[in-house]
Parts: C-alpha cells; sequence; structure tokens
C-alpha cells in the first residue's frame, strides 16, 4: 500500500499537519518518533498557546492534538524514522522495524533544546528549569532567575526576563559572548543583568518536594573555584539541534543542519514539504510550529489537487 501523506514527527507542528490532512481524507501516516510529542513533553503548563486561557500542561496538549487528528483518521506508528529514499517514486520512508511508502512527505522533525548535560538539569526540567523564556518568563515573575548561554538566544531571554525578574544572572563558559555586539551592549548595560564569565554550571540545586530550585553550583573555569548562585530557575539557552541527520544528503540543510525551504515549508523535492523547528532558528513556538504544519498540510491538498487537474 502507498499512503498518500506520511508525517514525521509529532510536536506541534506534525500533529498539525496530521490534523488538516486528516480532515482533507488523506489519511495521514504520523510516524512520531520516540517518545511521540517532541519538546513540549519537556514542560509542565504552557500559557501562551491561543484558546487556553487557563494554560494546558505540555503533555495534554500533545494528547489532545493527537486524539484530535486521529479522530479524523490519522493513524500513529511510534517508532523513529532511520532512512528516507526519495531517489525514485513512491518515496520510501524506513523506520526502525518496518519500510513505508508515501506520494508525498511532511518533514515535521523538530529541534532539540541543546542541555548542559548534568543530572539536576532533567530533575527540574519544567519546573524550575526552562528551556524557553518566552514560554516560562511569566511564572517566575518577582524571582531571581540565572540564565546559562553566551548567544543571541540567552541575551535575548535574558533581557526579556528582566521584566519579570529582579535579577537575571547569565553565567557564560567563556570571557566574551558570541552574541551580536548590539545584543551584547543591551545586556551589559541593563542594571538588573549580572554576568557571571568563564563558568560552568555543575549542578542545579534544591529539590522539587521542597520548594524546587534554591541556586546553582558553578565553578570558575580559570582558578577551579566552586561558588552558589542562589536562584529560582535556570534558563538554559546553550542553542538547539535541529533534528535532521537523517536527512544529510538528501535535503538542503545549512552550517547548523536546519533545512533550507522555500517559502518556509517548500523544499524542491516535488510533494516532500517541511514544518516547524526544523527549519526555523527564530520563532520556535508551539503556535508558529502548528501553524506551519498547517501550511504544510494545505500545500499537500494544492499538491494532490494539481495532480488531478
Ligand atoms: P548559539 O549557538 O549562537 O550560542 C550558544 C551559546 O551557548 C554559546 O555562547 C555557547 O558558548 C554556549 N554553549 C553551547 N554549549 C554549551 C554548553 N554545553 N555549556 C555551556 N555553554 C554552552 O545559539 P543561540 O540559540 O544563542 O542562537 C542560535 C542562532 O539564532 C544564532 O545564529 C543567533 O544569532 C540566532 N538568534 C538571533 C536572535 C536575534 O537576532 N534576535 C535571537 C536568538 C537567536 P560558546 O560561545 O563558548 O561557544
Amino acid at each position: 500500500m502507498v499512503e498518500n501523506v506520511i508525517i514525521i514527527g509529532s510536536g506541534p507542528a506534525g500533529l498539525g499537519a496530521a490534523i488538516y490532512t486528516a480532515r482533507e481524507d488523506f489519511k495521514p501516516l504520523v510516524i512520531t518518533g520516540v517518545p511521540a510529542g517532541g519538546q513540549l513533553l519537556l514542560t509542565t503548563k504552557v500559557e501562551n498557546i491561543p484558546g487556553f486561557p487557563d494554560g494546558i500542561d505540555g503533555p495534554e496538549f500533545i494528547d489532545n492534538m493527537i486524539k484530535q487528528a486521529e479522530k479524523f483518521g490519522a493513524r500513529m506508528v511510534n517508532e523513529n524514522v532511520v532512512d528516507i529514499d526519495f531517489s525514485s517514486r513512491p518515496y520510501k520512508v524506513k523506520t526502525e522495524s518496518q519500510t513505508f511508502e508515501t506520494h508525498t512527505m511532511i518533514i515535521a522533525t523538530g529541534a532539540n533544546a541543546r542541555l548542559l548535560g548534568i543530572p539536576s538539569e532533567m530533575e527540574h526540567m519544567g519546573v524550575g528549569v526552562s528551556t524557553c523564556a518566552t514560554c516560562d518568563g511569566a511564572f517566575f515573575r518577582g524571582k531571581d532567575v540565572t540564565v546559562v548561554g553566551g548567544g543571541d538566544t540567552a541575551m535575548e531571554d535574558s533581557l526579556f526576563l528582566t521584566r519579570f525578574c529582579p535579577t537575571v544572572t547569565i553565567v557564560h563558559r567563556r570571557g566574551e559572548f558570541r552574541a551580536s555586539k548590539a545584543m551584547q551592549q543591551k545586556v551589559l548595560s541593563s542594571p538588573k543583568i549580572k554576568v557571571v564569565w568563564d563558568s560552568e554550571v555543575l549542578e542545579i540545586q534544591g529539590k522539587e518536594k521542597e520548594g524546587g530550585v534554591t541556586g546553582v553550583r558553578i565553578k570558575n573555569n580559570k582558578t577551579g573555584a566552586e561558588s552558589v548562585i542562589p536562584c529560582k530557575g535556570v534558563f538554559i539557552a546553550i542553542g538547539h539541534v535541529p533534528n535532521t541527520k537523517f536527512l544529510a544528503g538528501k535535503l538542503k540543510l545549512d552550517d547548523l543542519g536546519y533545512i533550507i525551504t522555500k517559502n518556509e515549508v517548500l523544499t524542491d523535492i516535488p510533494g516532500v514539504f517541511v514544518a516547524g523547528d526544523n527549519q526555523d532558528r527564530y520563532y520556535r513556538q508551539a503556535g508558529t510550529a502548528s501553524a506551519a504544519g498547517i501550511k504544510a498540510a494545505l500545500r499537500v491538498r494544492e499538491y494532490f489537487q494539481n495532480l488531478s487537474k
């Protein structure tokens, strides 16, 4: 059997595409990735998705989207894609256990926030540790926070957090920022932001049951001296890694691995579309990703309409 459309990924982009293609009666097959759900699985309450005045837990939002897509005929395969073959039609999509054939495809594999890789980070993820200041900043109103990183995201996040937080401490592993000069200047001239240079985070301290994060233990890379920065929240802003490794040599990728598209969702390969954070270095929001999925789904509809002309 050749599928009408295979959607790879099950974050807001993939599931937005699934709902729309299912309602077109294309019976989409969604290869979800393991675990299904993407970056929203790392969050607790999400308050910036339009339509939820009281917010919604990230995993619940994903679950609702899956149910909505299935209601209209989408099918889920809980596996990872390991290879794709665009060399002949129909296209082939290989998972860990099977190979599927399809006329069209929407690649919505997302991007993972790069993490520090220390055990206490995952312990507090979504409850004191966040990878998205835009999403979670308002939860830290009136509280001191730490931002880790030295790129434009760390600068932008820190400036944004000064709206809510009395102090923002940036911990950066080197003695100079990577961020653009203009952003650096804004950060360095903010009275609410303090920078701790040449330092790495060793541990995020605090116990969830005892009120959550209390501080970060850091080490100065030059002197080896350890110290603790008291804070209630930690924002990890050390970059993102698009989930596109399996596409190397098959689609055009930029220097960081993001898929290069035209008009956001189009590739050079007929019937192959892209949606969400795997091509978006900038917006990276649940709302923008699901909108991209919807755009890709409408391009699938257009593709089949053009075939039948
Ligand atoms: P970047 O890759 O630019 O910066 C990542 C930062 O995190 C670097 O300072 C890096 O340190 C640090 N880092 C990486 N790994 C670790 C680690 N394991 N431990 C500690 N620190 C680490 O990522 P961004 O997300 O900041 O930006 C991505 C792209 O998006 C860039 O091109 C940026 O310019 C762009 N952007 C533009 C914005 C704007 O124009 N308004 C806003 C946000 C992003 P080091 O410097 O030592 O390598």
